[in-house]
Formats: C-alpha cells, structure tokens, sequence
C-alpha cells in the first residue's frame, strides 16, 4: 500500500527481477449450454459493478464458470484505487503499486499473466524526526529501532491474531482490543517523546490519523506479515513492470467480458427472482446475480431496493477507505538525495520515497492524510515540505485525492474501531442475489490489491449458483 505500509523501505530485498515465467494455470471453462436453460431469459448471467481488482477477479472468476458477465463501470477506465500514469516522463502510479510474495494471489496473477516485476531501490539514508526537528540517520539505525518500537507496539498481535487469514479466529481475545483506536495504545505505551514520534508516524497515517484508525487493523497486517518487522519493511519493494494497471488489464483480457466504461449505476433493485441495475443514464440491464465491487464508502451513493442492510449503511457512512488519504509525485531540486523521509502524525506530508534521481533534481512519491493540502499545487506541496526540508523547491507536482473522488470517497481501506469484530462479518454475506467484493471487505489483506482478489473469488463463488438454477 502505501503510506506506510508505505513507511517501509526496503532493507534486504532489490534489484530488478526478470519476467516472471510460470505456466498458466490450467482452467476449466465450461459450455453455456451446461448452465441451466432459463438464465438465457437475459443476455448476461451475472452484472458486476466495478472495473477494479475486486470486479475485475469476480469477472474473469464467473467467465471461467461459462458465465455471460457484463462489467458496468463508472469511470473512462478500469482499475479503480490502482492508477498507473505519467509525470514528468515518467510511469507513476497514482493509488496502489506494491506486491509482496507473501500475497500468494495477487503475486501468482502476476506470475500466470508472464508479467516481470520491478524492485524499487532501497534509501540510501534517512530524515527522521529528532527532539528538535529532523536529523538524517542511516537506513538500519532508523529502521531498525523503528522495528523495535513496532514490535513492542504490536506485541499482543500473535494472540490477537493467531492466524491471520482468519481474523475471527481468537474473537474472545480480539473483542477485548478491537474497541482501541491507535492513539490509545500510542498512548497506552507510555512512549518518550521522540518515540511517540517515531511510532506515531509509521502507524497514525495509514489509519487517517491515529484517532481514526483501529489498533487491530495495524496488528492485523502486522500478523499477516509474519508478525515481523523486515517482512514488514519489505511490502512495500515490488511492483509490476507494466504498471497496475497494465495488471488488470490482463486479467480484463483474459476475461473476455462485456464491459461498459463511463457507467456510473445509480440504482440496484432485487425482486427475488432477477437482479436490475440501472445506470445514472438511465440504462437498464438485468441479470441472475449481481456483484457489487464499488469500496464500501461508496456503497451508501447507490439506491438498493431492499434497502442495503442496517450493517452495510452504517459500514459505508463509518468510512473504511481512509477519507484524507491523498498521494503526490514531486519533482524536487534540493540537497535530499536518495533519501527516505518521515514526519510524525499530523504533518501535511507523512511521507516521502525517493523514486528517482536526476541531475538536478529528483522523483519523489509522497502521501497526505491532510484535506487542507491541494496536492496539484506547487506552493502549497512546496510549503508542506518546507516543513521538513527546508530548502526543497518544488518544480511539479502531480496528485491524488482519493477522498474527492466521487467514485472512491477514500484511499486503502483501513478499518475504524469496532468495525471488524461488529461489522466484518455480516458485510461480507450477500444480501439476496447481491454479492459484495472489494479489498475493503477481505479477510486477509484489506487495504491491498492482495484483499481485493481474495474479495473477488468470494463473491464470484457466492453468486454462481444462481445463474446454474
Ligand atoms: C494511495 C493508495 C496507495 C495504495 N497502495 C497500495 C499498495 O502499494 N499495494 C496494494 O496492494 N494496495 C495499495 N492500495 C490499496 C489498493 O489500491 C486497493 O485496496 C484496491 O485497489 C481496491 O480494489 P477494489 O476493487 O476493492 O476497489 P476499487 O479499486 O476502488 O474499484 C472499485 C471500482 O468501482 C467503480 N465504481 C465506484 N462507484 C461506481 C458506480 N456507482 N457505478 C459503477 N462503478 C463504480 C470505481 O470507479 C472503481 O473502478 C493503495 C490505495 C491507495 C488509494
């Protein structure tokens, strides 16, 4: 992800890899003519809402089964909270990038569709926050206490979550902790200063401020990377070659659905029978079984007929995208070089990776909880990073409010207090023909790509055997 999970660098692992070249799976495409005779009553089996990772999987999962899919999607493009662009001549990625073997679905996807993997290079230093301001430390001085501070922070995490992929498995433990926000153990740790600041920032962005953010999501990820602070690190080094989304469309193509882009659906009616979504240019389309892979903020923007469940509404007005989360590409001229730089929780900027450097200058990728920071305007992103740069001169900038976006409503999920043990589970259940997928919503890696397929597969297997009926 990004930010902090994006706060890592990584300390062991870079280099370029070559392309990946594992066999494709074999799978098994059935005839339509094997499903049942009365789902022809339409011209799709199944509708998907959305072109991201979740949609997308979903898609290519049921056009496996012989489904007929027709994929509605709001936006002039698939890819949803992946993004890959340009900026100043360069392939950036506007929302999610990394992969990490420990992501065995999104890390074999890449192998099956023959894609090479990239390992962005390790900082050569660090700007961390001192008692005073900001001191530059070596990678495994800053890094390897930051771990330490980590670890203590995390240390309940293999009770609490004694196999991750099932984070239910320990509810009696995990109800004991899920109502704690990540202020609240900060505050609970009884920290120095200087490692209140260290700690908060590598925890309290990801969340959107470590008021908003649940302690048991950081220690959900946590156990998910083997409860260890290098694995930890490490997520954040590999990216697809070709970009993001040069990844989903691989899957899209290999899917061979109907898809209509710039279809925002402004309406889902289930009448027991079939399933009719109707989009905001009044185009009207019914099918067996619906998958609705839209993120959870946006959820309550769609009108359900029923009405979505008590859960769902709350689930969607809570917010599980984090709503500030912003990111930027910068091109800079300063003295930083390759330098990996971190704020503590609270500052317009939380983070800056060094991607690139030039001459004169360098490429920079940054992320933001602030929604007072305009992040396509030089002064403003210049002014912020003053803060910790006193000499940066900003020459461009190019950005990302995911909390605008009127089709995201925020960044990579990281859930709130109380919503995993109270909501998780009754959110990820179909409500009739209606099935729900995004990353959002995953057991395992919410907030990653990885979750979103996980969420794909399962809707994708919930919905099926209506359209065999
Ligand atoms: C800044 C940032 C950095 C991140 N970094 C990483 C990372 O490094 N690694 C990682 O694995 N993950 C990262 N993530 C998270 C990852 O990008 C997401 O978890 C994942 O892409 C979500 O996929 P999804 O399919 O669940 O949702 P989305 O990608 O949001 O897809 C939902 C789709 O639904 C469409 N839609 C919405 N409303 C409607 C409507 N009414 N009608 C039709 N279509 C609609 C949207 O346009 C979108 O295409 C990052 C995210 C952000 C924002």
């Amino acid at each position: 992800m990004s930010n902090t999970t994006l706060s890592g660098r990584p300390l062991t692992r870079r280099g370029v890899l070559t392309a990946v070249t594992a066999a494709a799976a074999a799978h098994t495409i059935l005839r339509p003519s094997q499903a049942s005779a009365t789902r022809r009553r339409h011209a799709y089996d199944v509708i998907v809402v959305g072109a991201g990772f979740a949609g997308i999987t979903a898609a290519r999962d049921l056009r496996r089964k012989g489904l007929r899919v027709l994929i509605l999607e709001a936006r002039n493009r698939i890819g949803g909270r992946t993004w890959t662009s340009t900026f100043q001549g360069e392939q950036v990625e506007m929302g999610g990038v990394w992969v990490d073997p420990m992501q065995t679905h999104v890390w074999q996807e890449i192998e099956d569709q023959g894609i090479g993997l990239v390992a962005d290079p390790a900082a050569d230093r660090t700007l961390f926050p001192t008692a005073t301001g900001f001191g530059y430390f070596s990678p495994e001085e800053a890094f390897g206490r930051q771990g330490e501070l980590l670890t203590q922070f995390c240390e309940q995490a293999p009770q609490v979550f004694s196999d991750p992929t099932d984070p239910m498995a320990q509810a009696d433990v995990l109800r004991l902790v899920d109502s704690y926000s990540i202020r609240d153990r900060l505050n609970a740790m009884g920290l120095s200063t200087l490692d209140e600041k260290w700690l908060s920032g590598a925890t309290g962005g990801l969340g959107g401020g470590s008021d908003r953010g649940a302690y048991t999501q950081f220690l959900h990820w946590w156990a998910l990377c083997n409860y260890n602070a290098e694995q930890y690190y490490g997520i954040n080094t590999y990216r697809p070659a070709g970009g993001m989304t040069g990844l989903a469309q691989a899957i899209l193509t290999e899917a061979a659905a109907d898809l209509r882009l710039n279809s925002p659906v402004r309406s889902i009616t289930d009448n027991g029978r079939e399933v009719t979504v109707r989009t905001r240019a009044g185009m009207s389309y019914t099918a067996s079984s619906v998958v609705v892979a839209v993120p959870v903020n946006v959820w309550n923007t769609i009108d359900f007929a029923p009405g979505l469940s008590l859960q769902r509404r709350r689930a969607s007005s809570e917010t599980f995208g984090v709503p500030g989360a912003q990111k930027l590409w910068l091109r800079l001229r300063t003295s930083l070089g390759n330098t990996y730089v971190h704020t503590p929780d609270g500052y317009p900027v939380d983070t800056l990776v060094p991607i690139k450097q030039f001459a004169d200058s360098q490429l920079m990728v940054g992320f933001s909880n602030d929604r007072r920071l305009n992040v396509n305007n030089v002064a403003q992103v210049e002014r912020a990073v003053r803060l910790v740069v006193p000499d940066a001169r900003v020459l461009a900038v190019k950005g990302q409010n995911w909390g605008a976006d009127p089709y995201a409503r925020g960044g990579w999920s990281f859930r709130r207090p109380g919503q995993l043990t109270g909501l998780l589970d009754a959110i990820q259940r179909p409500q009739g023909r209606i099935s729900f997928a995004t990353s959002d919503i995953a057991s395992g890696w919410s907030g990653y790509v990885e979750g979103a397929i996980e969420s794909g597969l399962r809707a994708a297997e919930q919905v099926t055997h209506y359209a065999f009926r």
